[in-house]
Formats: structure tokens, sequence, C-alpha cells
């Protein structure tokens, strides 16, 4: 199978019907970017940036990374890379970073809270990168953001280190894409202002999910109790979809229901048209798409999906259309 799916690394993904799909992979570390031409991805989604901190023993210098990032995007090449900033605290653990103890780490000091409330940090990586992608494109976004106000102060550092570099006479990115991770369900009663206030989103469903359903991610006597396709998930990413289709928000999602192949399809049934994985997920996700009549799911999925009364599940019923 291995096999099979290296030789659709260069098949454009298109749907039986001719929808085209975005593939993107997910990735945190250097050596994750040779994966970009082994899986056939359309480029990083998701760059993971707190793992450099993970697997460092001292805070890493602005310099160190900078060079980090200039070589991520070297690596990358003509792939666009989307870097998250810091997404430090709940289950990611920095060991010299100790925050006090919290009863409730998800819950807690961590991510866009923590770099705002260190803005020191925050600047630091936002002008890593800003230098890091001079003459070329930059594109970041912001994990865990609450409330759109989060984003505007974000926006503020960035903007402050962008006249910052330009005053000092530094190349700046040509293009700079700001957005937001769509994780924390408050948000979902600020679609119309998060979408005005970024250039794009992206859903991160092992978050999101994790606080719509309230079950702890990293707990295994809880994590699968209930089911990612099941319909109040789903209903709420329809949420999602309408409002980015309603605005002309660019939309991605770059969980883990993205990266096997029957949960990807009901993805692309409720309107996603880009998706972020891990790599090895790209050949397996892509063979499902090529043969997927995308307007045929449609007309089994969401009728199922609005259904209040059917005793299947949406994960049955996909089975069953698959
Ligand atoms: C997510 O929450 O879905 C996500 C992509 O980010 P992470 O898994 O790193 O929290
Ligand atoms: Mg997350």
């Amino acid at each position: 199978r291995q096999e099979q799916f290296r030789a659709l690394r260069e098949v454009p993904s298109v749907t039986r019907d001719g929808k085209p799909i975005t593939l993107q992979m997910n990735a945190g570390l250097l050596v994750d970017l040779p994966q970009l031409a082994e899986s056939g991805a359309d480029g990083i989604g998701l760059f993971r940036t707190e793992l450099q901190f993970m697997i460092a023993s001292t805070m890493p210098k602005m310099d160190e990374q900078e060079s980090f990032y200039r070589n991520v995007l070297r690596q990358a090449g003509d792939h666009s890379v989307t870097f998250r900033t810091l997404d430090i605290g709940g289950d990611k653990v920095v060991p010299y970073f100790r925050s006090a103890d919290e009863e409730n780490p998800a819950l807690g000091w961590r991510a866009i809270r923590l770099s705002l409330d260190r803005p020191g940090l925050l600047r630091t990586q936002l002008r890593a990168l800003l230098r890091a992608a001079a003459g070329g494109e930059l594109k970041l976004m912001l994990p865990m953001v609450t409330e759109v106000n989060e984003l505007r102060l974000a926006r503020e550092l960035l903007n402050k280190e962008v006249r910052h570099l330009s005053r000092f006479g530094h190349q700046l990115p040509k293009t700079l894409q700001f957005g937001a991770m769509l994780e924390v369900p408050s948000l979902l009663w600020q679609l119309d202002e998060l979408m005005a206030e970024v250039d794009f989103v992206s859903v991160g469903s092992n978050d999101l999910f994790q606080f719509v359903m309230a079950v702890d991610r990293g707990n295994a006597r809880v994590a699968d109790r209930f089911d990612t396709m099941g319909r109040p998930f789903l209903r709420v990413l329809q949420q999602i979809v309408s409002a980015a289709e309603r605005t002309g928000t660019p939309l991605t999602l770059c969980g883990e229901i993205a990266s096997k192949p029957l949960s990807a399809m009901a993805l692309l049934g409720i309107g996603f048209r880009s998706i972020s994985m891990s790599p090895s997920s790209i050949g397996p996700v892509k063979s499902m798409l090529l043969s997927l009549d995308l307007a045929k799911l449609q007309e089994v999925l969401l009728p199922a999906i609005a259904d209040t009364q059917s005793d299947k599940t949406i994960r049955e019923i996909l089975a069953d259309f698959a």
C-alpha cells in the first residue's frame, strides 16, 4: 500500500466529480521537512513552533529561532508554511518554563494567553519569523484564541515588530497573512468578528473537540468515549464552514480528524476544501478523495447530520457509503 500511495504523490488532489482539495501536512521539526516531498503534500498547514522549545534545555534565543525558521522555509521551497506561534501549556510542557501548578492546565495559562502576558516572548518569536521570511511569504496563526480582542492585541505586537524592523532597514516579508486557530468554543459566537479580523481560520479540531465535548484529549479513559464524527461536533463544524463561506474567509482544519480517510471524507462532505494532517495520512486521504463523488456524498451526509430521529450513527452511514 505504501507503494500505491507513493505513486499518488504527483497526482493532483481532485475529487472524482472535479472538486480540487488542498492537502497539507502538519510538522514541527526539521526532520519532518523531507516528508513534504515524500508525501506530496501541498504545503505545511500547521507548523508547531513550540516543539523547538520543548526539545531545548533552555529558551531558544532570537537568532536560534530565526535560523530555525529560515531553515524550515528554505527546505519547504515553494511550499507554503503556516507557522503557529507558541502553544505552550496544557498538554505541551516546556520544562524550563514552569508555570505554577494548575488544577486544569487545559483551561489554564497557555498559548496566546501566556504569549500576551509575556509579550517579550511573543515579540521575540514574531521578530524571528519576520526576519526569517524576509522577501518571502509569511503565514502565521495564533493558538487557543478565546476572544477576538486577543487577536487585536497580538496584531499590535506584530505591527510593532514590523515597524521596528523597517525602521532599522530590515527587509520585510513580501506578503504577510495573519490567522487564528479556532479551538475554543467561545469563538463560535464571535464568528463574524473573528473572520473580519483575520486572513484565514484554521480549526484545531483536537482542542475544539475536547472543549465542545468536555473530554480530556489526554485521558485514555474518556478521550474516545464520544465520536468525533458524531452529530454534535459535525454540526459545530458546519456552522464554521457556513460562516467562512458567508464572509469569504479561507478555512482549513488541522486536527487529527483530518488524518483518517473516513473522517476526512466527512469534512469534505460538510464543505472543507483544505485540511492539514500527519504526513503519513496524505496518501490514504488522497486515495479516498480521488474516488469520491462529493455531490453524492453530500446527498447522503447532509440530511443524516440534520436528522434528529435516526438511530444510525454518521460513522455507520459513511462506512456504508464508502
Ligand atoms: C488541535 O488542537 O487540533 C491542533 C491542531 O493543535 P494541537 O494538536 O497541537 O493542540
Ligand atoms: Mg490545539
